[in-house]
């Protein structure tokens, strides 16, 4: 299916969110290299000698489509349409999907983070429901890169559509374990991979080519949807890092034929550090500083960064050799239940890949022994990750490894939006130990971004000429900066800044429009639970977080009369003193509330408990503040 086409060359990234490190059960299942020989490799991977634990196949729970699916008439021949199910208007969450001849592609499956509110070490990612009324015409998903919020949620989602998987060897090794530790129903063959130096294949009625750009893991692809409607590029995640240990940079003589086509219709193109005025720092720039720092420190030095960034990982490597130390990971002893791909499994994909060799990097228990001052240590937790090595290692929870005030600890990323406050909290810890750190507010190159910066985007629309520009993979104002770029330097004539669900209608010589938009929304994944994002369950936990709660036991008989004083007790609004005022007050509320209801009103429960909850108001409010309104919950006990 995949004809192998060009050798063009290899990449990276950086935002490879909050990885904890966990385990995974390798069972021994593979992956099919889908290529002009149909090949299907027999993988020698069996790595971990971790036995299934008794992890429930989540994922299969959502196996049975039973929605009633969707008869659409096609669109005409030159038509193709866009939409995004997640990832416009907020980094995380990408997901989207092109439409032609009453086909869908879809293009990544990731995950969202959540406001901590509602539970900020939980994820998301996009609820489904449009597409699972179409599943018969989705003919498979093309995975650009393996960031988690590209493929993190192919665990959840994918076992609802069954369909043809499409990605690099790095994206289906990492696939392959994440499927097999969730006990997921797949066959080998659903996975294809294609070549990550650039492919060719075809989707249902869509010609796919692939070439690499650089971006903070291996083996980032950009993706051209050609279709008898034109051509779209999608460029995933992208940076112009043009001094990579592990591989090539992006393909810019592709780029540029394929920017230069008059064919290419629309460009739909990342915008996460457009804001961004500094020229990118490369990772060769991140190894020399890493290396003085490691030359310098007079104990150990640790290191924290991502997990999949294989790139950092080396240049971390090759930094600690140049100065006398022994580099290796810290690999998690504190696995989760649910099953995870972390930093070892990574070291271990990355040499199976041949981007790292077995000696760069070694694992600490072969090094705790040898004197501080030689031992360079990666780890991850540069987010504040709750369960990840550095945030361990600073609430003393991990045995074999104490900090000491003369380590140096070099936060070798930046802060994702969201995570200052767990960043926070380790910079602080680190500060009351008295440990030296570098971040990137202290030192010069000490990360090099995933994504491009506004040099790097001046580059990329000389080189790129679209109809349209479809921005993505960023807020409003980064989408609106990427854009107006497109248009002022790449001479694209519309851009289209659309929201989730708004359904782009593209076609050769026509204005791009909005044919359509339909409501997106969110799952959270909480364990082994799916709760819609929008549900009452998150809903009521927001408002406890936020607003607190009063929960008040009425006894009364069936003709609704008080038959006990009723009972009231809270949950975040005051002190839990059973003789308070407060508690008091609400209590005689509530029952000259309910004294005042006529015959009739007080039989029925809805009566009743609307009084009480207008007679919490009535306390809650001047106390608290108007902006205050407590969920009120009521339980009746009939006498
Ligand atoms: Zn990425
Ligand atoms: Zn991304």
């Amino acid at each position: 299916m995949v004809k192998l086409k060009r050798n063009a060359q290899d990449m990276i990234e950086k935002v490879s969110f909050l990885q904890n490190g966990d385990d995974y059960i390798d069972d021994g299942k593979d992956i099919a290299i889908a290529s002009t020989k149909k090949a299907v490799e027999k993988k020698s991977d069996k790595k971990t000698n971790k036995k299934p634990n008794n992890i429930k196949p989540k994922a299969t729970v959502n196996n049975k489509n039973t929605l009633k699916q969707v008869v659409e008439t096609a669109e005409p021949d030159d038509v193709i349409s866009f939409f995004a199910m997640g990832g416009l208007e907020h980094v995380g969450q990408n997901m989207y999907v092109y439409k032609h001849k009453g086909k869908y592609l879809i293009v990544d499956c990731g995950m969202g983070f959540l406001d901590d509110d509602v539970g900020g070490d939980d994820t998301k990612y996009s609820d489904t429901t449009y597409l699972e009324k179409r599943k018969k015409d989705i003919v498979g998903i093309i995975l650009t890169h393996g960031h988690e919020d590209h493929v993190g949620a192919m665990k959840y989602i994918w076992p609802k559509f069954n369909c043809p998987i499409y990605c690099t060897r790095f994206v289906g090794k990492f696939l392959t374990r994440t499927f097999n530790g969730m006990g997921i129903d797949y066959k080998p063959s659903d996975i294809n991979v294609f070549d990550h130096n650039g492919a060719s294949f075809n989707v249902g009625p869509f010609e796919i080519e692939t070439f690499h750009a650089s971006h903070s893991i291996p083996e980032a692809q950009m993706v051209v949807i050609k279709t008898s409607a034109g051509k779209i590029l999608h460029t995933g995640d992208w940076t112009f890092n043009d001094a990579i240990p592990i591989e090539n940079p992006t393909d810019y003589a592709r780029l540029r034929e394929i920017g230069s086509d008059p064919d290419l219709l629309a460009c739909v193109c990342d915008s996460t550090e457009i804001k961004r005025q500094e020229p990118q720092t490369t990772e060769e720039e991140v190894g020399i500083t890493l290396e003085g720092i490691m030359k310098k420190a007079p104990g150990r030095v640790m290191v924290t960064g991502y997990s999949r960034s294989i790139a950092r990982i080396k240049e971390f490597a090759d930094a600690a050799k140049a100065a006398g130390r022994s580099p290796c990971i810290k690999e998690r002893s504190n696995p989760r239940p649910v099953p995870y791909v972390g930093l070892p499994e990574f070291r271990e994909i990355a040499i199976e890949c041949g981007y790292l060799d077995k000696n760069d990097v070694s694992l600490f228990k072969d090094i705790s022994t040898i004197p501080a001052e030689k031992q360079a240590i990666f780890m991850t937790g540069s987010q504040g990750e709750k369960y990840a090595m550095l945030t361990r290692l600073c609430r003393g929870h991990v045995k074999e490894l104490k900090l000491m005030p003369t380590d140096t600890i070099v936060f070798s990323a930046i802060i994702i939006p969201g995570r200052e406050s767990e960043v926070s909290f380790l910079y602080n810890k680190l500060a009351k130990l008295g440990i030296h750190t570098h971040t990137i507010f202290d030192t010069e190159k000490v990360h090099a971004n995933g994504h491009a910066g506004r040099p790097e985007y001046e580059r990329f629309y000389d080189l790129v000429h679209p109809q349209v520009i479809i921005p993505m993979h960023g807020e409003y104002v980064t989408e609106m900066l990427n854009a107006k770029m497109a248009m002022e330097r790449g001479g694209a004539k519309q851009m289209m800044l659309v929201h989730n669900g708004d359904i782009v209608r593209l076609k050769k010589g026509d204005e791009p429009y909005v044919s359509e938009s339909f409501k997106t929304g969110f799952i959270v994944m909480e364990g082994e639970t799916e709760r819609p994002g929008d549900g009452i369950v998150l809903k009521t936990r927001k408002k406890l977080a936020t607003e607190g709660a009063v929960f008040v036991t009425l006894s009364v008989d069936k003709r609704g009369y008080l038959k006990d004083v009723p009972e009231v007790s809270s949950a975040g609004l005051f002190e839990a003193d059973t003789t308070g005022f407060a508690k008091r007050q609400i209590q005689i509320e509530i029952t000259n509330a309910i004294k005042d209801l006529g015959k009739g009103e007080r039989k029925s429960q809805d009566v009743l408990r609307e009084a009480v909850q207008r007679a919490v108001r009535t306390v809650i409010r001047p106390m608290m503040g108007d902006r205050k309104s407590p969920a009120t919950h009521v339980h009746f006990v009939f006498k």
